[in-house]
């Protein structure tokens, strides 16, 4: 930003706040409600709403009370809003935000979990709300002769400031006071930002100058004890919607109820998955069956009821609304039965990533980490005798992770399938001092790069490429890292260092680093690549927990050493509080080394880079055929031995290696 810039923003922002600090004294606040604005200007486009045109408040009743508490003359400071998804939870946030530049405008600001999602939001949610309506156009517009006024992340209209910021920027948190603050899916908010702790105190820090505030706090809920909504909901006056039996009158909140008498109930076709047309909703009080077209006028004559009247004065107000709320051609009773069901299915194979998915987006409810069940003796009990070096049915290109130790190098193999199924293929522990240069007499390295370039083969014969390695530069020999990873970057392999902060990606934005190796110095000489060491060991425990083969699950051999089991088990998820908050942390027991799962880690890290978690079936495919064809058509014993490759395969192989590339 230049300084001009600079100058201009905080003219803007100072002009902003004194309009509204001396609206607050002298004038008294508009009539309008949120609803009443909302009814009158807003138009939903096509991105917003599946059905364009007007908003009417009528389509989500339950929309009326809290965007109404958002309205400049309610007495209510926060609401809370612990929403499913697909209930209409983002057009309630803009509602509420064009009632306030259109009707009492001040500064105002808007936190996303990250600038990524702020920039994104800024342009697919606020532009359209600016330029839909006429009335905020008009006052937008005014400012467009200074066009530096209006860019992604600032905009100025009459009378305020709208200031869009990412919570992972603790720069954009704390600027000059703000009278109304949103913050959006505030449990997908890093827990610490650039070490100033948690972003959304932060934001609410600026907040202090005005006696009328406002804000709004929204997400849907993730992790029990971790989730910054729930916490909120627990501190409200916790509303819930009930709704009125259409054949009794009883009114009560819709529960899913899976282990009730009452709530969504469905007749099972043969193999179990429910019966669509049999989906209906069995009233709490008299056992009465609801069917669906019931909900359009259940949800008309519904009431917010709260749990906790007058919590915290009545200045905080909670509302909790899960998916069975949805109205009608949204989402149906009928996709939350069968989603049950596929996460039930996914439960018996012990992978529990779809029920969260359905406690925490249908339900709107945290859900609760069942702690860390791997077993190291139930690993090797149930690992068949797989030769090591030779890739499984079903896994068609590896990655490898690698670990240096002060007077050692650890590599590990691993081979992905569908679904993030994957193997653990082999691995090798390459002793020598790692800073010691590849040309050198002795040097691990270049047993390395031997040992990546030994071709690996699919049970199928052909071999199978490694598509990216990732090599830890974060403990020993960090420039010995770097040297080695800016001499082979062009055969994919990558310097990357752990992030032991919680809630990061399992890989970051990579940065810059300069290499030094004996006097020499080279600018920027290789990429650093992040890792969210802990997202990464959630992920690899979790697909451990998965007790049979096909997605997800992780296949290991026999004939790996006692002590890989051990270490790929070593280390615990433990709650522990920082500053009052709890945290989920992994430890590792004394004395215990880890180097497995370390590898684990990197080499999942490399399988997010070249966007194996993202690939669908038409990318595996291609790389079924490439290398096994033959033996995914004629099923082949397990394990037959491995053969030599003959000179054309390796050709070949040096082939697919190449074809690997192109990735980022
Ligand atoms: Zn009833």
């Amino acid at each position: 930003m230049l300084m001009s810039d600079v100058i201009e923003r905080i003219d803007a922002e100072s002009v902003a706040l004194a309009a509204a600090l001396y609206r607050e004294v002298m004038a008294p606040p508009p009539r309008q409600t949120v609803t009443e604005w909302a009814e009158a200007n807003r138009r939903l486009g096509g991105t917003e709403s599946a059905e364009p045109g007007p908003y009417r408040v009528a389509r989500t009743p339950y929309a009326r009370e809290p965007q109404d508490c958002m309205s400049a003359r309610s007495p209510v400071e926060e609401v809370v809003l612990m929403w499913a998804a697909q209930t209409s939870k983002t057009t309630l946030l803009l509602n509420c935000l064009g009632a306030a530049i259109g009707t009492n405008p001040g500064p105002i600001m808007i936190v996303w979990p990250t600038n990524t999602v702020a920039k994104r939001n800024s342009r697919q949610r606020v532009a359209p709300l600016l330029s839909e309506s006429p009335q905020l156009a008009g006052k937008v517009r005014a400012n467009r002769s200074r066009d530096k006024a209006n860019t992604t992340l600032l905009k100025e209209f009459e009378g305020g400031i709208l200031v869009i910021a990412g919570a992972n920027s603790a720069a954009d948190l704390r600027s000059t006071p703000v009278r109304d603050l949103f913050l959006d899916e505030v449990d997908n908010f890093p827990l610490d930002v650039d070490g100033e702790g948690d972003p959304s105190k932060l934001a609410e820090a600026r907040q202090t100058t005005f006696a009328r505030k406002k804000r709004l706090r929204s997400s849907t809920p993730t992790t029990k004890d971790f989730s910054r909504i729930e916490a909120a909901f627990d501190g409200s006056d916790r509303c819930r919607f009930h709704v009125p039996c259409p054949h009794c009158g009883a009114f009560q909140p819709l529960e899913f109820g899976a282990d009730k008498p009452h709530g969504l109930k469905w007749d099972k076709a043969e193999g179990g998955s429910p019966v669509p047309t049999s989906v209906r909703y069995v009233c709490a009080a008299h056992g009465c069956e609801i069917r669906e077209h019931h909900k359009r006028t259940m949800l008309a004559a519904g009431v917010w009821v709260a749990a906790m009247p007058g919590a915290q004065a009545g200045k905080v107000r909670g509302f909790h609304l899960n998916g069975l709320y949805s109205p009608l051609g949204w989402l149906s009773w009928g996709t939350i039965a069968s989603e049950w069901y596929a996460a039930m299915q996914a439960v018996g194979r012990g992978d529990v990533t779809l029920l969260r998915v359905f406690v925490n987006t249908r339900l709107a409810e945290t859900f609760e980490e069942q702690g860390d069940k791997a077993n190291e003796h139930d690993l090797r009990r149930r690992a068949p005798n797989l030769p090591l070096g030779q890739v499984q049915r079903g896994m068609f290109v590896c990655t490898m992770g690698v670990d240096v130790q002060g007077d050692r190098l650890e590599a590990y193999l691993w081979a992905w399938g569908r679904g993030l199924e994957r193997q653990l293929v082999d691995r090798q522990v390459i002793y020598g001092d790692p800073a010691l240069a590849e040309s050198e007499e002795g040097s691990p390295w270049a047993a390395l790069t031997e040992y990546r370039k030994t071709p690996i083969l699919h049970v199928s014969g052909l071999p199978v490429p490694i598509v990216a390695a990732f090599c830890d530069s974060g403990g020993h020999h960090t420039q010995a890292v770097y040297v080695y990873a800016r001499a082979h970057q062009h055969e994919h392999l990558y310097a990357c260092k752990g992030s032991s902060i919680g809630g990061r990606a399992i890989l970051g934005k990579p940065t810059d680093q300069d290499v030094s190796w004996r006097g020499q110095k080279i600018k920027r000489g290789v990429k650093l690549w992040p890792v969210g060491t802990d997202t990464a060991k959630a992920e690899i425990y979790g697909r451990l927990r998965v007790a049979e083969a096909g997605p997800g699950y992780v296949h290991l051999s026999k004939q790996l050493p006692a002590e890989v089991f051990e270490q790929l088990t070593s280390e615990r998820l433990v709650t522990r509080y920082i500053k009052g908050r709890a945290r989920l942390q992994w430890v590792k027991p004394a004395g215990k080394r880890n180097e497995a799962l370390d590898c684990a880690v990197y080499a999942l890290a490399a399988a997010h880079f070249v966007g194996i978690d993202r690939w669908r079936e038409g990318d595996w495919a291609k790389w079924e055929k490439r290398v096994a064809v033959k033996v995914e058509a004629t099923p082949a014993p397990a394990d037959e031995p491995v053969k030599p490759t003959p000179p054309a395969q390796r050709r070949r192989m040096r082939k697919v290696g190449r074809l690997a590339g192109g990735v980022r």
